[in-house]
């Protein structure tokens, strides 16, 4: 089945349900089916088939959940880009998963280089008014609103989602229809997702983790979500009030900001559960969070690649420190030298399950990497204890986590390159307490430039997500290497935490 026909199960259930609240409009399920089958026939009558891929290049804002589930009830396939991207990491995307068509903001078209993207025929705006492309609300208005998603075979392709990747430019997780249902199932039932719910929903939708755990799960349990532009901390404590926001979803960072701030105890009253994922939720964090609200911040544990969630922690077996059990129907190990190792031991940990992504799209090759026999290698180093919990440890991919955001040191190294003055850089991640960790690069700069850091990092704002961005600059002499010339990233990070130690 296609993932949008277990949610129109949701509209004939309870059409006149609020399944969104955004900003004080609400959509019923019936009027938010209707609005998606509006996208999917304005999307055929522009010509747009089975598996082409449209691109979804916009913030939190409803236009993105009505054109995704257009596009899903079309058989289409639904890339979502993260609105912080400059042009030229939008034109990688589109490229590569040639896109036909991009549904954005009067705001953000300027990021889109439509002279360099000949296979891109179509950009719909759905907030502002712009002087190119078609307006969505016009193509919406006369398309018909009722369709049915169209049968879908379970492999068939539903969303990329592109992840950035160790080699320096990003790949797209290829997630089916059958990915997703089996996930957004999991979350429902790890979570205990139900009608009555009424769900937060500021996590980014570009990224797995708000579109397919809270989102798809969401609409699937028949909950309400509560939809937020992004993380404006004054307008969520109001709408968890205003809203009677009773399942909260966040990164650790997050928890960390509310912990700080000391909230009078009963300001988060309304909320039963509380659920962190995409980096490691430090333990002291999690107790401060028990001792303040006596509830548990229940911890998940996944990748894009896993659609997203892998393992979950139940406060039925909570342990503290863990991201839990694998999740039903997945299975979890770890790996040493190619062996499956015994509890306690150290190694890479696997994943195999109805969860693990197609492949990378048009990347047989990084494909056949990640994949082996069904098992997806994460590149995440953990253990599992004897009941089967799983603690992460580290990690071998050479990723950076800021507050959830992955960064690849090897795309943020390609484009310092691009500057005339950089001899050499290598960028690594600093521990941080409340992002997780944040970026730094060091750099040799070439005989007789003169560059500040101010000057660098306006260099990358130009051409990079915020997030990607170093932080801070250090000019050196010479970067730390193995005998075979590899950077020895470990040395940096120990001589970043001892100078940050002296200060
Ligand atoms: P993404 O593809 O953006 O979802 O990032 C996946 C990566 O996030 C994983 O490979 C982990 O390194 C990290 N991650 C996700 N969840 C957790 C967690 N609960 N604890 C520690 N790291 C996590």
């Amino acid at each position: 089945m296609n993932i949008t026909q277990h949610i129109e199960r949701g509209c004939h259930l309870f059409p006149d349900k609020p399944a969104l609240i955004f900003e004080g409009t609400t959509f019923t399920y019936a009027e938010l089916d209707r609005l998606a089958n509006r996208v999917a026939n304005g999307l055929r009558e522009l010509g747009v088939h089975r598996s082409d891929r449209i691109a979804l290049f916009l913030p939190n804002i409803p236009e993105f959940i009505i054109s995704y589930l257009g596009i899903l009830k079309l058989g289409a396939i639904a890339v979502s880009l993260n609105a912080m991207l400059k042009s030229s990491e939008v034109k990688f995307i589109l490229d590569d998963c040639g896109a036909k068509a991009v549904v954005t903001t009067a705001d953000l078209v300027k990021n889109i280089p439509q002279q360099d993207l000949p296979q891109l025929k179509h950009v719909l705006i759905a907030e502002g008014t712009a002087t190119e492309g078609t307006s969505l609300a016009e193509l919406m208005a006369n398309a018909s609103p009722s369709a049915r998603g169209i049968e879908m075979d379970r492999y068939a392709p539903a969303a990329i989602v592109y992840t950035s990747g160790t080699t320096g430019f990003p790949k797209g997780a290829t997630l089916s229809h059958g990915n997703l249902i089996s996930n957004s199932y999991s979350q429902q039932h790890c979570c205990g997702m139900q009608a009555e719910d009424r769900i937060l929903l500021y996590l980014p939708l570009f990224h797995c983790f708000g579109q397919n755990a809270v989102l798809n799960a969401g609409l699937n349990a028949c909950a309400t979500l509560v939809l937020h532009r992004n993380f404006d901390l004054t307008k969520i404590l109001k709408s968890v009030t205003d809203e009677q926001i009773t399942m909260f979803f966040g990164v650790p960072s997050v928890f960390l900001v509310l912990l700080n701030m000391d909230l009078p105890k009963d300001q988060l009253k309304s909320v039963r559960f509380f659920f962190s994922g995409a980096a490691p939720l430090p333990t002291e964090v999690a107790q401060k969070w028990y001792d303040k609200y006596g509830l548990v911040v229940h911890q998940g544990y996944g990748l894009t690649e896993t659609s997203p969630c892998a393992s979950y922690n139940h406060d039925y077996i909570y342990k503290p420190g863990s991201v839990g059990t694998a999740i039903e129907n997945v299975e979890m190990k770890i790996v040493n030298n190619g062996k499956e190792v015994e509890p306690g031991e150290i190694g890479e940990i696997a994943i195999r399950g109805p969860n693990v992504m197609l492949g990378y799209w048009n990347r047989p090759f990084e494909t056949a990497e990640a994949i082996k026999n069904g098992w997806f290698y994460s590149g995440d180093i953990g253990r599992m204890d004897e009941d089967g919990f799983f603690y992460i440890v580290d990690r071998s991919k050479d990723m950076i986590n800021v507050a959830g955001f992955k960064v690849y040191p090897t795309e943020v190294e390609n484009v310092i390159y691009e500057h005339p003055a950089v001899a050499e850089v290598a960028v690594y991640g600093v521990p941080d307490l409340e992002k997780s960790e944040i970026v730094k690069a060091n750099i040799i700069l070439k005989p007789d430039c003169n560059v500040t850091e101010k000057q660098m990092i306006a260099f990358c704002a130009e051409r990079m997500a915020a997030y990607k961005m170093p932080k801070t600059i250090k000019f050196v002499d010479s970067i730390p290497k193995n005998p075979t010339g590899k950077v020895l990233k470990r040395v940096l990070r120990d001589e970043a935490a001892n100078e940050a130690a002296l200060k």
